[in-house]
């Protein structure tokens, strides 16, 4: 037994010691993102470079590997959800999958990846697929290669849908989007059927940055993000990192012709902030201390986005205060603020579209990467594919491959696997929500009074300090006694949309 405690403290500081080398590397990338002069750059990819094949040498450690053997036969890895338990079956699943991957294919996965990327900017700044085609060829080559090097008991994408959404099989998710996309498309319809429209110039005024700001910086501060442990910063694509247990970054950027772009944003940022803020700091590094999933991390930002920031109370709260920060939205009913930040229209871009319409963005990539990677379409075909289902699903085609299938960097960054986790969040998050909201008695009442620390509170206790003890579709049955389903988010977005377009 004694021996068994001392191989995992010798695991837990060899994990403590690769946490300080990747919230180096985070910090190195953070800079690069926000800070950074251009000139910078070809050094920066050295440093970076140099810290991830230090990461990967350490997480393919062969001492490492006999450890968590040893520890997986043992007494402390008995209980799954224990401490101990998480913390060996995690790494050791890290470690197996890492050295299953020949060196080989990671590198080749990293040039494609870079060249792919460059390439696709330049195919879609030029709306020219054609010239992007060989090398996503290429891509999905590889990314079928790195799932059959994986193994996987159902289909290939299993075996990178891993990655993003442990424990997730490519069937369930498939099931749960499909019962999604059946009760969307017709209420999608209904809405673009309705007479009913909001005013949404009224959120085209001017926006002042200076003012936006601190409006913004003042309510993700009011939703319980720590500003003495972590800061907001400006880039052109908003994202969220932790740079250590007490040091979480996030981003936004400002629109002045259109108020949601960065309010939204920065409650979106703050809301995987607060997941981050919420993680146990004593486990930091270790999986007891770290986020499940993409998808579990997708469903804290959107809960306090759309859920929470969305709904009207919130802005009962709220928007006599955005009225004195923002003179534009002076002479604005409140019924006429809320109807416009929640106006569902289908359109051409993913990362524009609204609350409703979002996830029939992301059933399109889902459904299009599994036939590539099993074959069943060709990449010659895909542009075609992509408009057909755009049709099908939103009722509008693309003009243009630009605005069109090559909108996203995703698959030429090797992301494969990864666009289910968006949709996954919102359905997680209104899965929780629906438990929070009947548990703690209506939260209506407490953000039209200013307060979600309750709320904030619970999503602590059952979620963010839980780290990684529970798979995802463990933490979703044990948060609201039911397995994943569809039906709670299209309860929300029904119970809200039907009195706005009258349905
Ligand atoms: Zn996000």
């Amino acid at each position: 037994m004694k021996s068994y405690e001392q191989t995992f403290e010798r695991v837990v500081g060899h994990a403590r010691e690769t946490a300080l080398w990747v919230t180096t590397e985070s910090a190195l990338g953070w800079d690069e993102r926000t800070k950074m002069p251009t000139a910078a750059a070809p050094y920066r990819t050295e440093q970076i470079t140099f810290l991830a094949g230090v990461i990967h040498h350490r997480r393919t450690d062969a001492e490492l590997g006999r450890w968590l053997a040893e520890l997986s036969e043992s007494p402390l890895a008995a209980d799954p959800t224990s401490d101990s338990g998480a913390t060996i079956r995690h790494l050791k699943r890290d470690y197996d999958k890492r050295v299953k991957l020949p060196q080989s294919l990671v590198e080749e996965l990293a040039r494609t990846a870079s060249v792919a990327q460059h390439v696709w900017q330049d195919a879609r700044a030029r709306d020219d697929f054609s010239s992007f085609r060989e090398v996503l060829g290429k891509m999905f080559v590889l990314k079928r290669a790195q799932a059959d090097a994986l193994g996987y008991t159902g289909s290939p994408y299993d075996a990178l849908l891993d990655d993003y959404e442990p424990d997730e099989s490519t069937a369930n998710v498939a099931r749960v989007l499909a019962e999604l996309r059946d009760a969307l498309v017709p209420l999608v319809a209904a809405i673009a059927d309705s007479r009913r429209s909001p005013d949404e110039m009224i959120l085209a005024r001017h926006f002042p940055e200076a003012a936006q700001q601190r409006f913004g910086s003042m309510v993700a501060a009011k939703i319980g993000f720590d500003f003495g442990r972590g800061r907001l910063d400006v880039t052109a694509h908003p994202f969220c990192t932790s740079l250590g247990p007490h040091d979480c970054r996030i981003t936004t950027r400002f629109d002045e012709q259109f108020f949601p772009t960065a309010l939204f944003g920065i409650l979106h940022e703050a809301g995987h902030g607060i997941y981050d803020q919420g993680l146990r700091t004593e486990w930091h590094g270790l999986p007891p201390g770290e986020a499940i999933s993409l998808g579990i991390h997708e469903s804290q930002s959107r809960l306090w986005e759309n859920l929470v920031a969305r709904s009207r109370p919130f802005w009962q709260h709220f928007f006599p205060m955005a009225q004195q920060a923002f003179p534009a939205l002076a002479d604005v009913e409140l019924d006429d603020f809320f109807f416009a930040i929640n106006h569902v229209r289908p359109s051409l871009i993913r990362v524009e579209a609204d609350e409703a319409t979002y996830n029939l963005h992301i059933l399109i990539r889902f459904e299009l990467e599994q036939a590539l990677l099993a074959g069943d379409l060709k990449v010659a075909d895909l542009p075609a594919a992509w408009n057909e289902k755009y049709h099908e699903y939103l009722g509008i085609t693309p003009p243009d491959d630009a605005d069109g299938v090559l909108q996203d960097i995703h698959w030429a960054a090797g992301l494969v696997g990864y666009f289910p986790t968006y949709s996954l969040g919102n359905l997680y998050a209104s899965q929780f929500f629906a438990a929070a909201d009947a548990e703690l008695g209506g939260l209506g009442k407490q953000f039209a009074a200013g307060q979600f620390a309750e709320l904030r509170h619970w999503l602590g206790e059952k979620i963010h300090s839980q780290g990684q003890r529970f798979t995802a579709a463990q933490l979703i049955e044990r948060v609201s006694g039911k397995p994943l389903s569809h039906r709670p988010l299209i309860e929300h977005l029904r119970g809200k949309l039907a009195p706005l377009y009258q349905l």
